[in-house]
């Protein structure tokens, strides 16, 4: 039989509990995600109290529509633990005794220094032929059950998880995880687009055209530090066949507006991309700060290397602090204050001047939560750039409803997207 079987899936969870809105399944949430990660399609997802008929019932339901059902709880070893006795039944298994993970219970309890009493050895039965997933996070050990050849239930699998979710989510990541990956017919392939200056709901008017047409790749703008992203992930029968199928969606994407937006694939962040084409060109970077107080030299200097590029920065506080430092104009702070398109193109020129730098960035602005006026509210910013490739300012409008450390994150990343901005002769 192809070992490749699996690629629809149900998630079944046993508990009154979870019937009675005591706990909530957080277990389906968690098995789903994990799932459409390794490119298993959930179809459903089910809950049944701890009932033996109901639980068959659903089982036999589940395992007519999808190739594998994996169930959470019940594996417990008090007598209304019942989901492995059920399943074992459905598939006409017996349950034998597995020595091994007897063993592993008896260490558990020892390692705890609790006594084991005898019902804990119902524990370590298991369907005949299953495959046994240990649990070194608590006693019950999980299992896969595969319906035998010949049988109605042939080609089908359950996989049986414990109900804690602590206990499941490291069974489902040390052992459950490479076992579905060995038999599944597909892998998931993801690429991220940085989005810089354009919101997600804007990028999604552009691209639902494309987001429609194209179920695989699929399409997922999301908002992250200020930033849009956008996820391109592939189903694909090897991972160079789904890279390729995800570029040539990026490249489709390109040619949109959004295009224009985009500063990186898979950079991981603002500060990354900066670097990485600073050091392309072999160019240098300075910068002055005034409400992020240093955050973008912190970002810069956080990556490793960043001295092929970086030479240093100016913490200007005070309005005094960018007179002295980077001879903004006594003037230009009087008739326009210090938060304003001047100083902030003057904190940008300094800069580049006193170190000799290829560009010098700037940010002056209020973060809040005090500060704002009515003309200049909290999240007001301005981020300057000057360079060899000429100068601007951009005026920031942030949410004051956001807090300090949003407005510094966001004002930083903003600043540094003038750099790829420019280069790119925007
Ligand atoms: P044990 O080995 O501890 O007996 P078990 O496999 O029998 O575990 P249950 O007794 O069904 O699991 O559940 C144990 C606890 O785990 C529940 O009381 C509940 O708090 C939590 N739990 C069970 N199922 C879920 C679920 N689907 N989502 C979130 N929490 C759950």
């Amino acid at each position: 039989m192809d070992k490749k079987m699996i690629s629809t899936a149900e998630v079944l969870c046993v508990g009154t509990e979870l019937l009675l809105g005591e706990v909530v399944n957080t277990n389906a949430a968690y098995i789903s995600k994990e799932l459409a990660a390794l490119g298993i399609s959930v179809y459903r997802e089910s809950v049944v109290g701890d009932n033996p008929a109901r639980l068959a019932e659903e089982l036999r339901y589940a395992l007519s529509r999808a190739d594998l059902v994996i169930m959470t709880g019940g594996l417990g070893p008090t007598c209304d633990d019942l989901t492995k006795e059920t399943a074992a039944e459905l598939f006409g298994l017996g349950l034998v005794m597995d020595e091994y993970c007897l063993g592993e219970i008896r260490r558990f309890f020892e390692k705890m220094g609790r006594a084991m009493t005898e019902n804990n050895e119902k524990q370590a039965l298991i369907p005949e032929g299953s495959f046994v997933f240990t649990n070194e996070w608590g006693t019950a050990p999980g299992m896969a059950i595969t319906g035998r050849a010949g049988s109605e239930l042939e080609g089908k699998t359950a996989i049986l998880l414990p109900g804690v979710p602590r206990e499941m989510r490291n069974m489902f990541n040390y052992r459950v995880r490479p076992y579905l990956r060995e038999r599944c017919p597909y892998t998931m392939v993801s690429r991220n687009l940085h989005i810089i200056g354009m919101g997600e709901s804007a990028v999604e008017t552009v691209l639902r055209g494309l987001m429609d047409e194209s179920e695989n790749p699929t399409l997922a703008p999301y908002a992250k530090d200020g930033e849009t992203r956008l996820r391109v992930t592939a189903k694909a029968e090897s991972r160079e066949e789904g890279l390729k199928m995800c570029d040539e969606l990026i490249e489709a994407i390109k040619t949109t507006k959004v295009g224009e937006y985009i500063y990186g694939v898979d950079v991981d962040t603002m500060e990354n991309a900066v670097i990485m084409s600073l050091r392309e060109d072999g160019e240098t970077l300075a910068v002055a700060e005034s409400c992020t107080g240093g955050l973008i030299s912190k970002r810069i200097t956080d990556i490793s290397g960043a001295s092929d590029v970086f030479l240093g920065g100016a913490v200007t506080y005070a309005n005094e602090a960018k007179v002295k430092m980077l001879g903004v104009s006594e003037v230009s702070l009087e008739k326009y204050g210090a938060v304003s398109e001047t100083v902030a193109a003057e904190m940008a020129k300094g800069v580049r001047l006193a170190l000799g730098a290829d560009f010098g960035v700037s940010v002056t602005g209020i973060a809040g939560p005090g500060g704002g006026t009515e003309e200049k509210p909290v999240g007001t910013v301005f981020v300057g750039i000057d360079s060899k490739y000429g100068a601007k300012v951009r005026k920031l409008t942030l949410s004051s409803m956001r807090d300090r450390e949003y407005i510094r994150n966001v004002s930083a990343t903003n600043a540094l997207s003038m750099i790829l901005e420019l280069k790119r002769g925007k």
